[in-house]
């Protein structure tokens, strides 16, 4: 480091996996720096033996106590802190956004030093529309918390990234079918590392491919925005409605089918009676 770092908080970005993606940037502060806040000692402890850093380590999450957090802030006052997560990008679904939004309050001089984010490298693999997209971290683990988020998200015009894990992955595929029928969708796996792939089709063919090879290792989910508004058939949305009535009450069911479709909840709700009693 030509300069000693002046105090102040540091948000380094580390590796998804290939220990290339450092930064020389990245490397020059964590030698700099007094204190490396990190979620997982064992883990940030690995990477800086691997780019021979001595350093000292604390925890940090945002589980940390308000007292804990204060003592940190009081630290950047004086002397140069980092903050790192396990991998990738602090407070992308990873800890730091409270300690950030309070060491401002505080006055603390704060950088961002970019790096690998699984995010973003996934949504330049995919193929799927980059211009607009809507990254919604992890989708909740119930049926019903992911069919209500999916059917949320269904009509923003955007593609969608999610972060996903291996053994949940089947799920999610079947709740992207019933809510987004025929979206496209992209699962990027193992990014940056030796079994990286990028795989995409419908939600359906993705489900058979992933029952038959079950996934290992790291994911991310991405779903491509709605197709150029052609208003749903009669046929669509009675297959959208019968759908949701597999899991839902019909007034559930409308729900659902409203916002994704954008189409009258009233309506819905009275075509959804009708199925149900056909
Ligand atoms: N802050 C990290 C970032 O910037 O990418 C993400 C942390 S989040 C707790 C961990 C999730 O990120 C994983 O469950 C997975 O969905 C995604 N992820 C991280 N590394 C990945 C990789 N190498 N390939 C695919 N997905 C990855």
């Amino acid at each position: 480091m030509d300069q000693a770092l002046l105090p102040g908080l540091y948000i380094v970005a580390t590796p998804i996996g290939n220990l290339g993606d450092i930064t020389l940037r990245a490397i020059e502060t964590l030698r700099g720096v007094s204190v490396i806040a990190c979620e997982d000692t064992r883990v940030t402890g690995k990477l800086l033996r691997l780019l021979d850093i001595k350093a000292r380590m604390i925890r940090y999450d945002d589980y940390a106590s308000e007292d804990d957090r204060q003592r940190l802030i009081e630290t950047m006052q004086a002397a140069p802190v980092a903050l790192v997560s396990d991998a990738g990008t602090p407070l992308v679904s990873d800890p730091g956004f409270r300690l950030v939004r309070e060491a401002r309050k505080a006055g603390v001089q704060i950088t961002s030093l970019p790096g690998a984010s699984a995010a973003i490298v996934a949504l330049t693999l995919s193929g799927l529309p980059s211009d607009r997209f809507l990254f919604a971290g992890f989708l909740p683990n119930k049926a019903k918390g992911r069919a209500d988020v999916l059917a949320e998200l269904a009509s923003v015009p955007a593609t969608l990234v999610f972060y996903e894990t291996a053994p949940r992955l089947g799920e999610s595929l079947a709740a992207i079918a019933q809510v987004l029928p025929g979206r496209e969708v992209a699962i990027a796996r193992e990014l940056t590392k030796k079994f990286e792939e990028c795989r995409t089709g419908t939600s359906e063919e993705l489900a058979a491919h992933y029952a038959a090879h079950p996934p290992k290792g790291e994911i991310v989910l991405l779903i491509g925005p709605p197709l150029a508004a052609e208003p749903p058939t009669g046929a669509d949305v009675d297959a959208l409605l019968l759908a949701a009535l597999t899991n839902e009450k019909p007034s559930q069911a409308a729900g659902q089918v409203a916002k994704a479709t954008g189409l009258d909840r009233k309506l819905l709700y009275a075509r959804a009676m009708e199925l149900r009693s056909q």
